[in-house]
């Protein structure tokens, strides 16, 4: 008995939509999000394609009609809910701009729910483009098939980010400072500590002695740490999420 093939088939493309979206509506599009399907995958009629709108889940639709630099979709009925997404939030000093959209991206696609760019004393990176680093995100969502997005903060001073910080939240701080210590093993931390959870991550230059110190005066924070090497910021940050997730997020089949 051959196999039946899929519907959608995998290839189906997939976009966000900034609109809620429902069953048996009709959206039209333009602008990038047409060109993409008419000029890059040169969709035909009927040709499906999914949505995901951050609100309401995930739905099927198919071209209904086409134009030269628009297009209308049918959208045919909903195939997932938004996902319940782990209770974690990424704090971290932004870097060097390309790897700080890296580590955007990352985060999106480990499945975090908030990323806060954090201005500490040695931060070096001048400014942030919100929406370019908002594009990183929706293209990793929509390739690694989230159904919602990270939301994403301005740049936070640390000092206004630890002044607000919320009573049941733990913050997990990495600090490379404490591996020889023998202190800080993530592992028993996760053991430690359920419930909603941030990460904090420190700029190329790390945290300054005081800064360290008004980290550590947190209740709910967690010093841990990353090992004996002196990770770059991006990858301990992927490093950390990965571990949270694996230990307290999703990562586990439920
Ligand atoms: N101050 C570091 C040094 O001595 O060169 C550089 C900071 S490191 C490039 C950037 C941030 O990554 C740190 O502030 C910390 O948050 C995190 N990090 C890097 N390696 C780590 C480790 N082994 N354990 C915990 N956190 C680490």
């Amino acid at each position: 008995m051959p196999a039946i093939p899929a519907y959608p088939p995998h290839s189906a493309p997939r976009l966000y939509i900034d609109a809620e979206l429902s069953e048996g509506a009709d959206i039209r599009l333009d602008g990038p999000h047409a060109h993409y399907l008419l000029k890059v995958m040169r969709i035909k009629h009927g040709d499906p394609v999914k949505l995901f709108d951050d609100r309401t889940g995930e739905y099927l639709a198919h071209a209904s009609a086409l134009g030269k630099r628009d297009l209308i979709l049918a959208i045919e009925g909903k195939t997932r809910d938004r996902e319940a997404v782990p209770d974690l939030w990424l704090c971290t000093a932004p870097v060097k701009k390309d790897r700080f959209n890296w580590i955007v991206e990352k985060a999106t696609e480990l499945g975090v729910a908030r990323i806060v760019p954090v201005q500490t004393e040695r931060t070096q990176t001048p400014g942030l483009k919100p929406e370019k680093l908002r594009a990183h995100m929706i293209e990793a969502a929509e390739q690694c098939e989230r159904t919602a997005l990270p939301s994403l903060d301005p740049l936070t001073k640390l000092t206004a980010l630890l002044e607000s910080w919320p009573a049941d939240r733990h913050l997990f701080f990495a600090d490379e400072r404490i591996h020889a210590t023998g202190e800080g093993s993530f592992r028993k931390a996760l053991v430690a500590h359920d419930g909603p959870a941030a990460i904090l991550i420190g700029p190329e230059g790390g945290f300054s002695d005081a800064e360290n110190a008004m980290i550590r005066a947190l209740p709910r924070s967690v010093p841990v740490s990353l090992g004996p090497r002196i990770l770059r910021a991006d990858t301990a940050a992927l490093a950390a999420v990965s571990l949270w997730m694996a230990g307290r997020g999703d990562w586990t089949p439920a």
